[in-house]
């Protein structure tokens, strides 16, 4: 499991040069917690819209699931690198990708160069002054429980395993694309090399050796966690069981396994 840092308390005083780093990309994890979500938003959403039901769902074996923490996410992009290197994955695309999130006076600024990869760079001088909060957010496949990119492949190439891995069979798939159209989270590319649909598998070969997903096992600050729901000790059965965490997209009825802890209502 990755270290976890603690984080110390922020003086209020100083957190507008606080937030000059953060769009400096020269952030550390205890500078994101200037950011706090607001607690109605988090829990009307989770009120309005159905989350995952594990009663209904009955698992058996193990449910993986996945945790990302937005409060210790630092941007460093190793994440991004790992699963570049662990997967083969083309150059220009990304099984796993950092967004930056920038919030003025003018809007919200999203920037995500190259996937992330390489960290990022200060962000433009006319709204580096205006800067109300700023965060970073992972990105990859949700590993849906109702996947869209399921219900759409019209050869059954891809598939959701009792676990709850969503997999793409190369041998099967046919290259029609549909399954890039039909995700809703833009977790999907047709990979060049190999002319069949592609995207994150939470590195379902390593988890199947009993490691850790490569982006889990690089992440300096402990942002994402991995692991299985049936194991009541794991961390992300702990932090599901809390119920303080939030799904992107929720109004998609795609139930999720990949449980945010913090997440900005701007995310999208
Ligand atoms: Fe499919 Fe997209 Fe859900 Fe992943 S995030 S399971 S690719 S619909």
């Amino acid at each position: 499991m990755p270290n976890r840092q603690e984080t110390n308390p922020i003086d209020p005083t100083d957190r507008r040069s606080f937030l000059k780093k953060v769009a400096a990309g020269v952030i550390s994890t205890s500078v994101l917690l200037v950011y706090r979500p607001q607690s109605s938003a988090s829990s009307d959403a989770n009120s309005v819209f159905p989350l995952p039901d594990r009663q209904a769902r009955k698992p058996v074996g193990h449910d993986y699931a996945y945790v990302i923490r937005i409060d210790r996410c630092n941007g460093s992009g190793k994440c991004v690198q790992a699963c570049s290197a662990e997967n083969n994955v083309p150059k220009g695309l990304f099984r796993t990708w950092v967004e930056r999130y920038v919030k003025s006076d003018e809007g919200v600024y999203v920037d995500s160069p190259n996937g992330g990869m390489n960290g990022f760079a200060e962000v433009e001088a006319k709204i580096k002054d205006q800067v109300l909060s700023a965060w970073f957010a992972p990105k990859m496949c949700n590993q849906c429980h109702n996947p869209p990119c399921v219900q759409v492949c019209p050869v059954g190439a891809t598939f959701a395993t009792e676990e709850g891995f969503v997999l793409v069979d190369d041998k099967h798939c046919i290259g029609c694309a549909s399954c890039v159209q039909g995700c809703p989270y833009g977790a999907r590319f047709m990979n060049p090399d190999t002319n069949v649909a592609d995207k994150c598998t939470w590195c379902y070969h390593r988890v199947k050796r009993g490691q850790q997903p490569a982006c889990v096992e690089v992440c300096p600050t402990g942002a994402r966690l991995f692991g299985d729901l049936n194991d009541p000790k794991s961390e992300v059965a702990k932090i599901f069981k809390k119920n303080e965490w939030l799904v992107l997209k929720p109004d998609m009825h795609t139930e999720s396994y990949c449980f945010y802890v913090g997440l900005p209502r701007e995310v999208v």
